[in-house]
């Protein structure tokens, strides 16, 4: 691309150049012109001046010493040749006279014949000349009358000149007048550049000072300004793109040391403001939605779910586990490990699950960046650590105490890298996590407290009244039974009539301790009323679940149970019925196990009894 400059120079060159030529050919033609015009004249001069010699020469009598007179007009200054030549008439009268004087040439003999002047430049360039042949003419009138030596008629031709001119030294005075007026011409053009040059310049160099702002500013430098050179308006456009850069700068300054506050980290000092800060503020808003997403979502899992989709998609790690602390238990729950929900522990040793304080982000509260140095926390799986991978870990703050941890796994100096760009960011999603994660945590326990009884650590009837759907969907996905034994203490009420309600209350807790040791983990206890129990044996028909209950009910009756300082011993009465295969309806079958129970009573206690269906016969009249 040609510079503004430049571009102007050249046009003004060339123009210049145009009118040098143009004024050279026009001199030159003009010149020639003018010496053609000046030879013809001079010619035509010297021809009637020979004319008129010869005339004298005639009427003297000195005609036959002509030829001198010839010679000394040939070296008249200016004149290169003089020659006569006789016409055929001439010739006829007074014989062929001197050797030159009978040998024309073919202009000469055109001249002669004609009667007309020939005039014509000869010699070529180098030594140009010019040639006139002039003839004369017989006539009677005028100074001399012709007709009186001359029998000749009136008009005819009595011969011609031929006179030859150097014009040279015209050519010479042409060329020199040429280069004087190109000389004067590119003197002008000189100036004019020069003038024009330092017109230009400062619009120039403003325009590519400009240009280079502009640059620098597309790649986000808006630190550039424009010098102002003078106070016409190139200089105003200097001043108002220096106060634009200042306006620009200072907003967005101001705007990106706002969005910094909002992400909690320090505003980048180089790099690309505009886009750094673009980049920032559509986070916040990705942070923002995040926020708005997870208050909706129903439980903790799918925020951890969420959070998980964040590590993963928004900023590109694939290695990351996802921690919660459980308080009560001191414990670490695994979350998800690289996108998987409930993975076993990858990136830590096993210990942290068994003791939270194991987890230096759990101990210290704040984020462990372990890419410095990876023993920073000796809880990092030893085998990651010896293929040089390396972690940063971000704990999740819940009112005053770490709720999870989010741990990046970072393979790479890129992923390093990475990591720490995208530190501030990520903490701003976990710090809108936080109180949702909290608030997700306690609804989840007192809900979980309105579902269980407080005494025993049993869950209680209410759990039975929301889950006895799931129980039966299960059973019927996996095409299996399930064993309902309803319990009832035998003479319970003489054991708080005799030592008081607290021993009662304690010999409830130990059964249910009983219960829980001689079930299965996915087998629920439920406390059903005061002194009733209800176990469901999953995956379990009635004839297991007699045997099972049936060990229950021995275990209750060998154990020794302690009313302070005295043991006692007491038998428990069971009534079992299993679904499907006693009845269709989960509530039904829980009726049918209820009369067994009954009937178990009846039978003298310390006894389990089978539903029959003869038993809901009788039942039935109650
Ligand atoms: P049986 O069942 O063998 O017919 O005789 P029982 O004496 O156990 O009779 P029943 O089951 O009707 O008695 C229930 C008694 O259980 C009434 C109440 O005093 C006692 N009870 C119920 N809930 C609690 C409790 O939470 N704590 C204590 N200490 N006693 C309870
Ligand atoms: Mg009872
Ligand atoms: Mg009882």
């Amino acid at each position: 691309m040609l510079k503004l400059q430049t571009k102007t120079l050249l046009a003004l060159a060339s123009v210049m150049l145009a009118l040098t030529l143009v004024i050279t050919l026009a001199s030159l033609a003009s010149f020639r012109d003018f010496s053609i015009r000046a030879a013809t004249e001079h010619t035509r001069t010297a021809a009637e001046m020979i004319r008129v010699a010869l005339t004298e020469s005639m009427l003297n009598g000195t005609m036959h010493k002509r030829d001198s007179l010839l010679e000394r007009i040939a070296n008249v200054e200016g004149l290169d040749e003089a020659r006569v030549i006789r016409g055929e008439l001439v010739e006829e009268q007074f014989g062929n006279g001197l050797e030159m004087e009978s040998n024309p040439d073919p202009i000469d003999y055109k001249v002669l014949h004609s009667g007309e002047p020939v005039y014509s430049l000869i010699g070529g360039y180098l030594s140009p000349e010019f040639r006139a042949t002039i003839p004369y003419i017989a006539s009677s009138s005028g100074d001399v009358n012709c007709l009186n030596c001359h029998a000749v008629p009136e008009g005819s031709v009595l011969g011609a000149v031929t006179l030859t001119a150097s014009i040279d030294h015209m050519r010479t005075a042409a060329i020199m007048t040429v280069l004087v007026l190109v000389g004067a011409v590119a003197l002008f053009a000189l100036i004019s550049l020069a003038f024009l040059r330092r017109l230009l310049q400062p619009l120039v160099t403003t325009a590519n000072e400009i240009e280079d702002a502009v640059k620098k500013a597309k790649a986000g430098d808006f630190s550039v300004r424009v010098t102002q050179r003078s106070k016409d308006e190139i200089g105003a456009i200097a001043q108002h793109f220096n106060s634009l850069s200042d306006g620009i700068i200072s907003k967005l300054t101001e705007i990106r040391r706002n969005v910094a506050h909002l992400v909690q980290s320090n505003p980048k000092q180089q790099g690309d403001l505009l886009a750094d800060t673009a980049d920032t503020v559509s986070g916040l808003v990705k942070v923002a939605q995040f926020k708005q997403a997870i208050e909706e979502d129903e439980s903790s899992e799918e925020v951890f779910q969420r959070i998980s989709e964040v590590v993963r998609d928004e900023f590109g790690f694939n290695n990351y586990s996802i921690y919660e602390v459980d308080y009560n238990r001191k414990q670490i729950n695994t979350i998800n490990v690289d996108g998987i929900a409930q993975a076993p522990t990858q990136w830590c040793t096993p210990d942290i699950n068994e003791k939270c304080t194991a987890c230096r982000a759990v101990r210290t509260g704040h984020f462990i960046d372990g890419t410095e140095n990876s023993l920073i926390c000796r809880s990092f799986a030893p085998e990651a650590r010896q293929e040089g991978q390396t972690y940063l870990c971000l704990p999740v703050i819940q009112s005053g105490g770490v709720g999870s941890v989010v741990q990046l796994i970072l393979k790479s100096e890129t992923e390093i890298l990475q990591a720490e760009a995208s530190r501030p960011l990520l903490e701003s999603y976990l710090r809108e996590a936080a109180p949702v994660l909290q608030a997700k945590r306690l609804m989840a326990s007192l809900r979980e407290s309105t579902l269980n009884d407080a005494m025993t650590g049993l869950r209680n009837r209410r759990f039975l009244e929301e889950y006895s759907d799931t129980l039966v969907t299960q059973c019927k996905r996996r095409d299996t039974a399930m064993t309902l034994i309803m319990m009832d203490l035998d003479y319970f009420k003489t054991v708080n009539d005799t030592y008081g309600h607290d021993v009662g209350d304690s010999i409830l807790v130990d059964l249910a301790n009983i219960f829980k040791a001689n079930v299965r983990e996915s087998d629920l206890v439920i406390r059903y009323g005061g002194e009733e129990f209800l176990i469901i044996l999953l995956d379990t028909d009635a004839e297991g679940g007699f045997l099972v209950a049936d060990k229950i009910r021995k275990a209750v009756e060998a154990h020794q149970f302690k009313a302070g300082s005295i043991l006692l011993n007491k038998t428990i009465s069971a009534g079992l019925a299993d679904f499907p295969n006693d009845g269709q309806a989960f509530w039904q079958v829980l009726k049918y196990a209820d009369v067994s129970l009954y009937a178990a009573k009846d039978g003298g206690r310390n006894q389990v009894v089978r539903f029959t269906p003869d038993l809901w016969v009788g039942a039935e009249t109650y």
